[in-house]
């Protein structure tokens, strides 16, 4: 079995991030949980990238339909009045590309992390999807309240500062993706490898 020392995850710090001058601050995040940076740069994300680093499967794109369809349930919107339908297979397409508005929008930071569960505990630095959920503590608890209700009306996606990657599995795929033949970086940190 691999180290569990060497499990990398991807993370994008998203236009709002940037604009929102965080890239310290999430970066710092990692770095005090002991995780590695291994590799990171700025760069402008295309609309043709972004679309490929969102799934195109059916089952993922109806799944942001039917979260959406939630989301105005429970706050008693009509969807076929905000979207102009109620077909999580319609919905899902507009919301995959308000994403695609979202992440070209400004700049972006893409880096991988590096230690052990480096997704679970990326993901759970993160916080929860949806930063008004998120818990205080978190980098979207601590640094937004933006809410589906509200991103909805204002037809756009969600604006919750990192994006990191769900499973090893995702991870490998994302790198591949947005790092391609770079190098990815490794050293020993103080305290951490010793
Ligand atoms: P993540 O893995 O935590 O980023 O979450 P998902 O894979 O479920 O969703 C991808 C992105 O779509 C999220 O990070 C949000 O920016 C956006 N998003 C997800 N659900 C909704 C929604 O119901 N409405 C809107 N407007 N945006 C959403």
């Amino acid at each position: 079995m691999k180290n569990p020392k060497e499990e990398v995850t991807y993370v994008m710090l998203k236009p709002d991030g940037v604009q929102k001058g965080l890239i310290g601050e999430v970066i710092k995040r990692f770095e005090q949980r002991d995780l590695k940076i291994v590799a990171l740069d700025m760069f402008e994300a295309s609309r043709e990238q972004v679309d490929n680093h969102y799934p195109k499967d059916e089952t993922w794109v109806t799944r942001l339909g039917h979260k959406t369809l939630a989301t105005c349930e429970k706050y008693n919107i009509d969807p076929i009045k905000q979207m102009g339908t109620d077909k999580p297979e319609e919905i899902g397409p507009q919301v995959r590309n308000w994403l695609l508005d979202y992440l070209t929008m400004a700049p972006v930071v893409r880096m991988v992390v590096k230690g052990v569960h480096a997704v679970d505990v990326v993901r759970k630095i993160a916080g929860d999807t949806m930063p008004y959920k998120a818990d205080m503590g978190t980098i979207r608890g601590d640094f937004s309240i933006d809410s589906p209700a509200l991103a909805n009306a204002e037809k756009r996606a969600v604006m919750n500062i990192v994006h990191c990657s769900e499973t090893p599995e995702e991870a490998e795929h994302e790198i591949k993706f947005w790092f391609g033949e770079s190098v990815i970086h490794d050293y020993k940190r103080f305290g951490v490898d010793n």
